[in-house]
């Protein structure tokens, strides 16, 4: 894939990055604190609590690191601002939920901490959009349909295999206030990973400054919550992962950005995403029928599987266009390679041609070889461009004299050859040898700068009424027109071509 893109380094003032720059260092530290209190399990001492606060410490300087990003700088304001709120509304919903609801008997089913975690999903989704429409300019369709196919093939797999573990009496098993509890996590994780992977879809699977870091903490973030929710992560793994989760996003905040404007995909990454996607939708319909049958993986990868028979169709229509335009290419050079650049008459090339069509039918045929009489003298007293303009009205002129089906190609410098096709007897051939003489100096030859000169050629015709070569025959026009030049120009001389 190439991209032609623009480095844009993120115009910040000095104050802005120091204090950008030190709040992810401290995002760093507190993260890798955290991550190392998960290592260490069970052997650090609490319950959990300083994990928890720190997690939440974490979420809240990556919080501060966005917000710095979209308060210095106006490259992406809006959408940093959007993750700076997501990142900082998950950390209030920590707050709540430590400082109140775990002070409840029963910790509620539904709370105002989850209202502060489930604006996560749309603030995130939200600045990705905002993020994509400002980083690129141009994607093609394909990448569109790509983007669909995969984000809904990933989605798939993450219902198949989250939702049938965490709910495992399926959608249908829950209803009311509790389906939405239990749902909401894992339909934003789902839409969340279907984004992000649309996204490097979208980027014909190459990341550009400015994305690695959001893709993996946000890809991060919904993984380990589908881990937590299918039961596969303990709360001390999730303590410790999601601040390295607030860290990739702190950092992706300072990272510089480029600015793609034109996507394009060639290779075998054309093909990639669409195979490896049909491959998903085979597994999951497979295990759909199999294992668990789980709705929600079932409208995605049919989602999925539509987008690609729509994939499928424009990949059709792309091949046919390249088609099309590569035998108008080939038309257009195969006409250029036949055809004479100064008069667009047919070149040796193109007469040769001509010349085989006719023997081949076997029919009498005469062969004309005309020179312009004292050409150089034309070039030397008019100069070069009257020369050229002077061949080129000798052609069209020798053009109106002839039949529509007789060729007049060019046969070198100032010298032309006509084939005229069905001649019966030598006496044909000169009357119309005679006719393209006087067609061609019958009226002075109009110059580019205004004045005329007049013009005669030489005419040497021969009569082919048996099968032979090209070379042969202007061979032995040549001979007659070397006879005509000889004879005093102007004038035609004539013989019919015995067989050797
Ligand atoms: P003759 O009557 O014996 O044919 O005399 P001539 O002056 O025509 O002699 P000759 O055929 O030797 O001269 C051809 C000249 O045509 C020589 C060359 O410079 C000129 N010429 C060849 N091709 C072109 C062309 O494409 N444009 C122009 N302007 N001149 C050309
Ligand atoms: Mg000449
Ligand atoms: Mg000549």
């Amino acid at each position: 894939m190439t991209g032609a893109g623009r480095l844009v380094g993120v115009d910040v003032p000095r104050w802005g990055a120091r204090v950008g720059a030190s709040l992810v260092v401290l995002t760093a530290t507190l993260a890798f604190a955290a991550a190392l209190g998960a290592l260490l399990g069970p052997r650090v001492p609490g319950d959990g609590t300083g994990q928890y606060v720190l997690y939440t410490v974490s979420v809240l300087v990556a919080s501060a690191a966005c917000l710095c990003r979209a308060v210095t700088t106006p490259l992406e304001r809006p959408a940093w601002a959007l993750l700076g709120t997501a990142l900082l509304l998950w950390a209030l919903g920590n707050v709540y939920s430590l400082m109140w609801l775990r002070q409840l008997d029963s910790y509620p089913l539904l709370s105002w901490a989850d209202a502060a975690w489930l604006a996560w999903y749309p603030l995130v989704g939200a600045a990705l959009v905002l993020l994509l429409r400002s980083r690129i300019s141009a994607v093609p369709r394909n990448l569109w349909f790509d983007g669909v196919v995969v984000g809904c093939a990933t989605g798939a797999v993450y219902a198949a295999v989250v939702i049938g573990v965490y709910l495992p009496g399926g959608v249908a098993s829950v209803s009311g206030l509790d389906l939405v509890a239990a749902f909401s996590y894992p339909a934003g994780d789902i839409v969340l990973l279907a984004m992000v992977t649309s996204v490097l879809a979208v980027h014909g699977w190459r990341l550009h400054g400015g994305w690695g870091w959001l893709v993996a903490g946000l890809a991060g973030s919904a993984i380990i919550d589908g881990a937590y929710l299918s039961a596969q992560s303990s709360d001390r793994v999730l303590f410790g992962v999601w601040p390295l989760v607030s860290l990739a996003l702190a950092r992706s905040a300072w990272q510089s950005v480029r600015q793609v404007e034109q996507v394009r995909v060639t290779g075998w990454r054309m093909f990639a995403a669409p195979a490896c996607c049909a491959l998903v939708v085979l597994a999951v319909l497979l295990h759909a029928v199999y294992g668990d049958s789980n709705p929600v993986a079932i409208v995605l990868v049919t989602v999925s599987y539509l987008a690609l028979v729509a994939r499928v169709g424009l990949l059709f229509a792309d091949v046919r266009r390249a088609q099309v335009r590569l035998e108008a290419a080939r038309a257009a050079a195969d006409q250029l390679s036949r055809t004479d650049p100064l008069t667009g008459a047919a070149n040796r090339r193109a007469f040769g041609e001509a010349f085989d069509g006719v023997r081949r039918d076997q029919s009498c045929a005469g062969i004309l070889l005309v020179d312009i009489d004292h050409f150089k003298q034309i070039n030397d007293r008019y100069g070069h461009d009257a020369g050229d303009a002077v061949i080129v009205t000798v052609i069209r002129r020798m053009g109106a004299a002839v039949r529509r089906d007789d060729v007049v190609g060019r046969w070198g410098g100032e010298e032309f050859c006509v084939l005229l096709d069905a001649i019966p007897d030598a006496e044909v051939l000169r009357v119309v040898a005679e006719k393209v003489r006087t067609a061609v100096c019958g009226d002075p030859v109009p110059l580019p700068d205004g004045s005329t000169v007049d013009v005669t050629v030489s005419v040497g015709a021969v009569l082919l009424d048996h099968v032979t070569t090209l070379d042969f025959a202007i061979g032995a026009a040549d001979e007659q027109l070397y006879a005509a030049k000889r004879g005093g120009r102007n004038q035609v001389r004539s013989a019919v071509v015995a067989p050797d």
